[in-house]
């Protein structure tokens, strides 16, 4: 074999839990360490070491993010209360991702890997919809509790100045109840209007945006506010240029809208519609684990992982000694990504080259038959077979 391909930079490695893990170190070995002289910096974020350094590990990741431009992310733990038990915690940790992005402040972007043989499961569907997620703020930097009867719930609001605004959430009776605040900053919503608006006109496709202004006509209706005014000012005319649209609605409206659509167009979502509608839109283009996603910063900088999770039940499947077959195509785009855009960044071609090969590859694999169960239950490919996780990779490699 020829020489391996030389980096300059280190890409920030964040390892991850469960079978994505296992995945993780598969995809290294036989698709990237062979044909790569990888350079990373590599931060353990397994739930294990998080709990070990309090988290700390994950700060850390973040601002060497910061601090590199470019990280791949294996899929990771949020603890809940069974993991608390499962993993002996010591407190119950926030997401990891929910940490990085509010670090970062960036905006996710995530697209469908499309291949011959796996059909949308909504029949008009023919191209891709990105999902574009706000990634700061609302409910995953909420703080809640638990109210009980006959208590009063406010917001309060003390300006610099010492003033205080109060307004009452409500007042509780008989019942005890729960409560929860949440805030965003008119900066954050700001990039992330732009980082949509830029990136519609990267791929030269229309944006659309929803929210539910209607009801929240404080908070969501600062969000439609903004997108506004930014359009107007910074992004009318080269929208128009460019002959696409900036389209804004109800986000009832949009689901339904979206559902009969062809596809081909952004659709920024708020956090919490993004995170949820991410995974509707990735099923139903085929599967979960066919998503791809990167958090992208105001001041350039990428992070990029698969958009589902840790796949818990094929872990407990590996860890009784049975095979598994696990998609890591998501995966392997992630790291493909990342390997692209620290080519790009560092002007080295040949590791622009190399990732777009192994995606190339990735997706011949697939179209000519060979695929993970997943992909082999939705195939309409005549010549199919499902492999497990491993074969699956040393097939892909066999066509890089
Ligand atoms: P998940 O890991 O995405 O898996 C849900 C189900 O989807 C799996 O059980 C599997 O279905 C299918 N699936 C997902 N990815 C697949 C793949 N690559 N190959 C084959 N099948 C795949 O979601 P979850 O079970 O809700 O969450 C598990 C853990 O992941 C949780 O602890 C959660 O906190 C974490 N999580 C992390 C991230 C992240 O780091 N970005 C995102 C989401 C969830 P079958 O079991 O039917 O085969
Ligand atoms: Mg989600």
């Amino acid at each position: 074999m020829a020489d391996k391909i030389q980096m300059t930079t280190p890409l920030v490695e964040m390892d991850g839990d469960e079978m994505t893990r296992i995945l993780w170190k598969m995809i290294k070995e036989i698709l990237i360490l062979p044909y790569v002289d990888l350079k990373t910096e590599y931060y353990d974020l397994g739930l294990e070491y998080r709990n070990e350094t309090n988290d700390q590990v994950t700060f850390d990741s973040a601002y060497a993010t910061k601090k590199y431009g470019v990280a791949v992310k294996c899929a990771t733990i949020t603890p809940n209360a069974a993991r608390m038990s499962e993993y002996n915690l010591k407190e119950m940790w926030k997401s990891p991702n929910g940490t990085i992005r509010a670090i970062l402040d960036g905006t996710v972007f995530r697209t469908p890997i499309l291949v011959k043989g796996i059909e949308p499961f909504v029949r008009s569907w023919k191209k891709p919809i990105s999902i574009a997620r706000h990634a700061y703020g609302d409910v995953y930097k909420g703080v809640e509790t638990t109210v009980p009867a006959n208590a009063k719930a406010e917001i309060v609001v003390t300006a610099e100045d010492g003033t205080e605004t109060r307004t009452q959430i409500h007042a509780f009776g008989d019942s005890a109840g729960i409560v929860q605040g949440m805030h965003n900053v008119d900066a954050s919503i700001e990039s992330f209007a732009r980082a949509c608006f830029n990136y519609a006109l990267e791929l030269n496709e229309d944006l659309w945006f929803a929210t539910k202004d209607t009801i929240s006509k404080k908070y969501d209706h600062r969000f439609k506010d903004i997108f506004a005014e930014i359009y107007e000012k910074e992004y009318k005319t080269k929208f128009e240029a460019a002959g696409i649209e900036y389209f804004y609605t109800l986000i009832d409206d949009a689901v339904a809208r979206v559902v009969r659509s062809e596809g081909g167009f952004i659709w920024a979502c708020k956090n919490y519609d993004g995170d949820v509608m991410s995974d509707m839109v990735a099923t139903a283009f085929g599967s979960l684990a066919m998503m791809t996603s990167v958090l992208v910063s105001p001041d350039g900088v990428f992070e990029y992982e698969a958009a589902h999770g840790t796949v818990q039940r094929h872990y407990y499947k590996h860890l009784k000694g049975e095979t598994t077959s696990t998609n890591s195509v998501a995966t392997i785009f992630a790291w493909t990504g990342a390997l692209r855009k620290r080519g790009e960044m560092d002007g080295l071609k040949d590791l622009c080259d190399f990732a777009d090969r192994l995606e190339s590859a990735t997706i011949r694999t697939i179209e000519e038959g060979v695929m993970t169960k997943d992909l082999e239950i939705l195939s309409t490919l005549p010549n199919k077979r499902a492999v497990d996780s491993e074969t699956f990779l040393r097939e892909i490699a066999k066509r890089i």
